[in-house]
Order: structure tokens, then C-alpha cells, then sequence
């Protein structure tokens, strides 16, 4: 079957069926076949493989999943699309198309929804996409945080949002999600990809980011929620020192400062230079100091 990543068959296929990229869908399709085997590599597919793609668009990188893995199960919001890739797919017979808002899938209950006979435990399986950017960070943090069977993340995503992921304490681009995405995963940039390779084209270059959900947290964190809720406020007000943000959530500035002496941090820091080690410690104080 024709390779859908590329500039030629992508315009065929988008003027065929009378179809426009939407911008408010975040569609920039793929046209570049290396580009799209080089990021189904990073996923280390094997045949008995199962794997979400979150918006599979026109089916580029659809395909090569489908290709190296065993089931590949695809969520897609726009209807329209659907109906192409319906199209594009029919030769593979190891895709299911879904319609729907990945950020509102329960991930497990889909995959376990393909395997009814599979009886006993939900297995893990992988999860592949060129994220939409106008909601990539609010379908990161559906992934870290929904506690799914996920055993590798491989996603595509704006060059600068892979610089929040991955940077480190003390950095301009370090913040909540950089703490997010470390805390939960073990994670690295492997993969440049220019502008030029989607139609139509970003104003941006992206990077594909491989992510391995960690068994357990690199740091011991007594409540998950506390800490979250922590790390965001330290963020908040980035030019304020750790003891004016923190008394940004209602707590007395006699107690933040009692919790910080305990956790041994200066309170004249400011929150973007403590590690995720540091936050923690902070974070468990203040929650004995408070509750
Ligand atoms: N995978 C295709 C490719 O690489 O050529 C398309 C990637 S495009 C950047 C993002 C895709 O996500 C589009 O097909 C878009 O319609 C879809 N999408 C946007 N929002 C979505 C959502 N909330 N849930 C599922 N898919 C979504």
C-alpha cells in the first residue's frame, strides 16, 4: 500500500477528500517517510507489541507502527480524518481506529477493550504520537499522572516544550512540567526534527522525547498531591522567593518557614533553582507542619 508520508500522496489525499488541515486541531501531517521510520524505531516495536497512537491524522506514522508492532490501536478526534484512514488502513489488519478526545481516554480501558479474551491481567503496551500541539501539555500530564500500563512514551513534541521536559534545576526553561515529567519518568531528547517535515509547516522545530515510567518515584514523596500542589505554587511567581510564593497557598509565613528550616532549605531560594530531591524533602515538612 502507498506510503502516506509524503508531500505528494498527503496533497492527493487532503484534495481527494476535500479536506483542509485544521490549525484548531493542531493537524501539521508528517510527509517525510525516514522521519516516521526513524520515530517508530525509537519505540522498539516488536510484534507482540500493542500500541496508542493519540491522533493518528492521515495514518503516516499509523502505518509503520502497524508495520513493526502487534496491535495499534489509534485515537482520533476529527471525524473527517477518520473516514480517511479507514481508507488508508484497510490492508492492515492489526489497526483499530477509535474516535475520541485523548484527553478524556482512560487508556487501560480502551487497550483492555480490544483484548476481551485475553482474561486475566491487562498487559502493558507502549504509547506513539506526533502530538497536537495546542493541548500537548494537558495530554502529557493525563499520561504521567493517569497511572496507566504504559511501558514507553514516545512523543513528538515542540522543540521548546521538550527543553520544559527535560531541563534542570537553576535553568530558565525548569518548571512544574520539568518536574512533572522527571518525576514520573526516566526521559531524553533522542531525536531533532526540523520544521520542514510536515505539512503544513510549523512555525517551530520539534524533538521526539523517549520516556520510560519509572516502578518507583526517584524520590520519596509522602503525598503526591501536596507536592504537586507545592511545586506549581514555588513556580507561580517565578521572581519571588520560595517563602512569598509558598505563602501564596493560605499557610502562615511562621509555618513555611519552620517547615523550610526542617527541610533544611533556605527560604531567601527561589523555587526554580531546588531539585526534584529538594521539593520533596520541602514538601513533606510543610504537609507535617500544616496538617
Ligand atoms: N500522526 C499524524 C502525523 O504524524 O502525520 C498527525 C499528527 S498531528 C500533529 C495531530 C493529530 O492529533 C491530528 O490528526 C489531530 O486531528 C489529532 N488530535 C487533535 N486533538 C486531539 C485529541 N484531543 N484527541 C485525539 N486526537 C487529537
Amino acid at each position: 500500500m502507498e506510503t502516506v508520508a509524503s508531500p505528494g500522496r498527503t496533497l492527493a489525499l487532503l484534495r481527494e477528500k476535500g479536506l483542509v488541515p485544521r490549525k484548531s486541531r493542531g493537524q501539521n501531517f508528517l510527509v517525510d517517510s525516514n522521519i516516521v521510520r526513524k520515530i517508530a524505531a525509537v519505540a522498539e516495536l516488536n510484534p507482540y507489541d500493542i500500541v496508542v497512537e493519540i491522533g493518528p491524522g492521515l495514518g503516516a506514522l499509523t502505518q509503520e507502527l502497524a508495520y513493526r508492532g502487534g496491535l495499534v490501536i489509534a485515537v482520533e478526534i476529527d471525524r473527517d480524518l477518520l473516514e480517511v484512514l479507514r481508507e488508508n488502513l484497510r490492508d492492515k489488519g492489526n489497526v483499530r481506529l477509535v474516535a475520541g478526545d485523548a484527553l478524556k481516554v482512560n487508556f487501560d480501558e480502551l487497550v483492555a477493550g480490544f483484548l476481551e479474551n485475553a482474561g486475566g491481567r491487562l498487559p502493558t503496551y507502549k504509547l506513539v504520537a506526533n502530538l497536537p500541539y495546542y493541548i500537548t501539555t494537558p495530554i502529557l500530564m493525563h499520561l504521567l499522572t493517569g497511572k496507566f500500563r504504559i511501558n514507553l512514551l514516545v512523543l513528538m513534541v515542540q522543540a521548546e516544550v521538550g527543553g520544559r521536559m527535560l531541563a534542570a534545576p537553576g535553568s530558565k526553561e525548569y518548571g512544574a512540567l520539568s518536574i512533572a515529567v522527571q518525576y514520573y519518568t526516566e526521559a531524553a531528547a533522542i531525536l531533532k526534527v526540523p520544521r520542514t517535515v510536515f505539512y503544513p509547516r510549523p512555525e517551530v522545530d520539534s524533538v521526539v522525547v523517549k520516556m520510560r515510567p519509572r516502578t518507583t518515584p526517584p524520590v520519596q514523596v509522602d503525598n503526591e498531591d501536596f507536592f504537586f500542589r507545592v511545586v506549581r505554587a514555588a513556580f507561580n511567581q517565578r521572581r519571588k522567593t520560595l517563602l512569598n510564593s509558598l505563602g501564596g497557598l493560605g499557610w502562615e509565613r511562621d509555618l513555611v518557614l519552620k517547615a523550610m528550616t526542617d527541610a533544611g532549605i533556605d527560604p531567601r531560594r527561589r523555587g526554580e533553582t531546588l531539585s526534584i530531591e529538594e521539593f520533596a524533602r520541602l514538601s513533606n515538612a510543610l504537609q507535617r507542619r500544616v496538617e
